[in-house]
């Protein structure tokens, strides 16, 4: 396994593909706003002129219709004089606009004034835009047909708009630059605050790909999807910490506890080994060896079922079981061997009492406690087995008038290879109790035992009721 990262060219790395996007969609939309600023001055200067050569034509028209030509012409020249910043070019053609009268400002000398005379005129206002020879000015210009069919126009120059925007222009362009700074050292900020959890998620696998399984990502302290991402990430070390923890537990039991058997089992081997054996006794040590090892498979089973019910990585197959229907069943499998005995086997259990259960699993554990009620009751003693519902658990007890267990020993009969003192005689491995438990607690169950020496046991196991 390698723990060295990879060094990927920067490009390729999430950061650069956050930084370029936020900077891009930044200057975009720097871009945009200047864009549509500029059209919207730009739109209402040109509003603005209109407005103002609009006037001027409403106040010629009226002074043309009282006093005609030359009453135009001197009060146009009388106020050129105050109003010299923006005088307004002013013509006044015939029916066929051929020019009767042109006042022309000193700086408009460049507009070829001939295509004045082409503009034509119906109803209402013409507008037109003129631009000077050079290309470095413009006129706007309006041309009304006025009552007695004479043409007359108004222009103004556009230069004051154009300066202007071209201020706008070049104050945008001298931003640009810091406006790109600002949007990459913007996205760069974003990328490395949205990525810092990430990057601790990172830490964190490395550490634990080197076998580090304590570490824990830092919590941002939100409850935003990273929030939520590093909490169940930290659950997630959290619980394969604890199974690594749990499996190395089990081997470390599944070792100690077959260590004896597997040291019995040398030990027959090598007295079968010894030279002065004879083949009788050869073939005697063989079948000992043979049992041994079925001892050591079943302990082995045994082991490993506890262990992975235990670590939670038992696979169980939950189905809706009725328990009258298992119950009845192990009773009629059970109920010979009982007989045999001389012990009798009351089982009740009412059918219809449902349990959301691993149907191989709820036998294992009802025949466990059945096989130890039979091992330690003696002749004319007598098994019940109840079934029955309580709230919302489903309630087993398997009573008998045993032996009983002594106080001392109550709370031990559960751990792994714990045998009481007066079952010696009887066979067993000491990890039925263990495997019942671990199997009851898998199914979110608990298990639990009341016995009186002399007197009999009764162990109850308790599973939450399959819902309707
Ligand atoms: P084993 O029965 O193989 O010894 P178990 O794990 O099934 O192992 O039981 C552990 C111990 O609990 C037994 O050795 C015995 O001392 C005690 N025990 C279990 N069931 C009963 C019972 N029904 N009556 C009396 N003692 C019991």
């Amino acid at each position: 396994m390698s723990s060295s990262p990879n060094p990927k060219p920067f490009r390729k790395t999430v950061g650069f593909r956050l930084t370029a996007w936020y900077s891009a969609i930044f200057i975009f939309s720097a871009i945009l706003l200047f864009g549509f600023s500029y059209f919207y001055i730009s739109a209402s200067l040109k509003k603005q002129e209109h407005r103002a050569i609009s006037a001027e034509l409403k106040q010629l028209a009226s002074l043309y219709a009282m006093g005609g030509l030359d009453y135009v012409e001197r009060k146009v020249t009388a106020h050129r004089k105050f109003e010299r910043d923006k005088p307004f070019l002013v013509r006044i053609g015939g029916p066929n606009n051929e020019t009767q009268l042109l006042i022309l400002p000193a700086q408009w000398m460049e507009f070829d004034i001939k295509q004045l005379e082409r503009i034509s005129c119906e109803n209402g206002v013409t507008w037109t835009s003129l631009h000077g020879k050079n290309g470095k000015t413009a006129l706007e210009l309006a041309t009304i047909r006025l009552p007695d069919q004479s043409i007359l126009q108004v222009g103004k120059s556009v230069l004051e708009r154009w300066k202007i925007l071209e201020h706008f222009r070049r104050y945008f362009l001298l931003i640009l630059a810091p406006l790109v700074v600002l949007g990459l050292a913007g996205g760069s900020l974003v990328a490395f605050r949205a990525l810092r959890p990430i990057r601790h998620i990172i830490t964190a696998v490395r550490s634990a790909t080197l076998g580090k399984m304590d570490t824990r990502v830092a919590s941002t302290g939100t409850n935003d999807e990273l929030g939520e991402l590093i909490t169940l990430f930290n659950e997630m070390l959290n619980r394969i910490e604890m199974l690594i923890e749990a499996m190395r537990d089990s081997l470390d039991n599944v070792a100690h506890d077959l260590r004896t058997p597997m040291t019995r089992l040398r030990g027959i081997a090598e007295m079968a080994l010894r030279s002065n054996q004879s083949v009788e006794e050869c073939r005697e040590a063989l079948a000992e060896c043979i049992e041994e090892s079925e001892h050591i498979l079943k302990m082995l089973d045994a082991l490993m079922d506890i262990s992975e019910a235990q670590m939670g990585a038992m696979k169980l197959n939950c189905e809706r079981i009725d328990i009258g229907d298992v119950v009845n069943h192990i009773g009629e499998v059970y109920g010979y061997i009982a007989e045999d005995r001389g012990i009798s086997l009351n089982i009740r259990s009412p059918k219809g009492i449902w349990v959301y259960a691993d149907s191989t699993r709820l036998y294992q554990v009802i025949s466990n406690l059945l096989e130890n009620a039979l091992k330690y009751t003696p002749r004319g003693g007598s098994i019940d087995v109840d079934a029955a519902a309580d709230h919302n658990e489903i309630v087993i007890a398997v009573k008998d008038t045993g032996i009983g267990i002594p106080e001392e020993e109550l709370s031990r009969i559960w751990d792994r290879s714990y045998r009481g003192d007066q079952s010696r005689s009887q066979s067993g491995l000491g990890l039925g109790l263990s495997l019942v438990k671990a199997l009851v607690e898998a199914h979110n169950g608990r298990v639990s035992v009341s016995s009186r020496p002399g007197k009999g046991s009764t162990f109850t196991i308790c599973l939450p009721a399959a819902k309707p």
